[in-house]
């Protein structure tokens, strides 16, 4: 079978050009082609046409086909849906913020985390996503706006510490200077609190932001609606965000996305914050995506205000998060194949 080029590292891409009787520094230069967003060999100019003909004989070059883009006439919000080549498909979100163009990248065709107010949990999972998928999602959204993306956060479909390798893969070779050259600080990963790849992913990317979807004050309630929790409890959860902040040195995030009736309640606020004292963090407060399966509503606007406040007076910083591309159902937690490939 032949090689799928845009799955390898750059150190795998060296050792390929060796099989071909290659020169070592000709990786770099088709890993530099691929980053760039070449569709084929051909467009690989600076490579002499025997090492394409190799290539040709050797290798593809899978990339991602765009389905269909969703622009939010409000905010300029892109939602791409994307086909993989067995028939899977995957959603992602371009976003424009003052301090720069953010994608917010899909992880797994799928998720079996099973979170119940999520859309993404609907169909259980299909399949993890290759390092080159996640990728080609980046470099797609950079070659079809003509913007250069600065920052990413892995917060659509998947749990990304379920598909841990590809994960690592995929960040080492967008921080790589021929590949996208993003800044590891500007790369933030999602967990519902997958404990033990949480220890592994401080050790091996202590500089990538972690984000960590915790939506209740305490297991009564988070076990109701994150199956997770039964297995991975809050207190260990807890105890292992604090072990990142000493290892990393760095804030955490902690996603809450207010449900209502659910987890909103001012003496959930108090309980929250009693949990999260002296915790060097941050509470991104998500007033629910209605998503209509789910039956599940979000709390208003002003409600989220106040439960913000109750945070705040309690010394736990806390922001209610601006949603963008609402019009479009691109705001977090809607990603879903509403239509096109079921
Ligand atoms: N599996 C990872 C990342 C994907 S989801 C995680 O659980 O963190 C990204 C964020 O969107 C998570 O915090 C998730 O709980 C949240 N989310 C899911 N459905 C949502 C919805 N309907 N409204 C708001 N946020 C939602």
């Amino acid at each position: 079978m032949k090689t799928d080029i845009i799955n390898m590292s750059i150190k795998e891409m060296e050792q390929f050009m060796e099989q071909l009787g290659e020169k070592k520094f000709r990786a770099r230069q088709i890993f530099g082609w691929i980053y760039k967003g070449v569709d084929s060999f051909d467009e690989m100019t600076n490579l002499s046409k025997e090492l394409k003909k190799k290539l040709y004989e050797n290798a593809v070059l899978t990339k991602l086909i765009i389905l269909n883009v969703q622009k939010s006439e409000k905010d300029g919000t892109r939602k791409y849906l994307f086909g993989l080549r067995d028939g899977n498909s995957i959603e992602s979100v371009f976003m424009k913020y003052k301090f720069g163009n953010t994608v917010c990248i899909s992880s797994q065709a799928g998720c079996r985390m099973m979170c119940s107010f999520c859309a993404s949990a609907i169909n259980g999972l299909h399949r993890n996503l290759t390092a080159g998928e996640m990728a080609d999602q980046i470099i797609s959204i950079e070659k079809d706006t003509g913007e250069k993306v600065t920052n990413i956060v892995v917060m659509g479909t998947g749990e990304p510490l379920d598909n841990y390798e590809n994960l690592l893969k995929f960040i080492k070779n967008i921080h790589e200077k021929d590949g996208l050259y993003l800044s590891l600080r500007n790369i933030t990963v999602s967990t519902c609190g997958l404990i033990p790849k949480m220890t592994e992913f401080a050790e091996n990317l202590p500089q990538v932001n972690l984000a960590v979807s915790l939506h209740a004050p305490n297991d009564n309630i988070r076990n109701k609606i994150m199956p997770i929790s039964k297995k991975y409890p809050m207190d260990e959860l807890i105890a292992e965000s604090r072990r990142y902040i000493a290892k990393t040195g760095r804030r955490l995030t902690f996603e809450y996305a207010l449900i209502k009736g659910v987890n909103d309640s001012d003496k959930n606020a108090k309980e929250l914050a009693e949990r999260l004292r002296g915790i060097n963090c941050h509470v991104n407060i998500i007033p629910l995506n209605q998503v209509t399966e789910t039956g599940f509503r979000g709390t208003e606007r002003e409600e989220a205000k106040r439960f913000c406040e109750i945070l705040e007076g309690r010394g736990i910083q806390a922001t209610v998060r601006r949603e963008l591309g609402s019009d479009i159902d691109a705001a977090c937690g809607q990603l879903r194949l509403k239509s096109i490939i079921s």
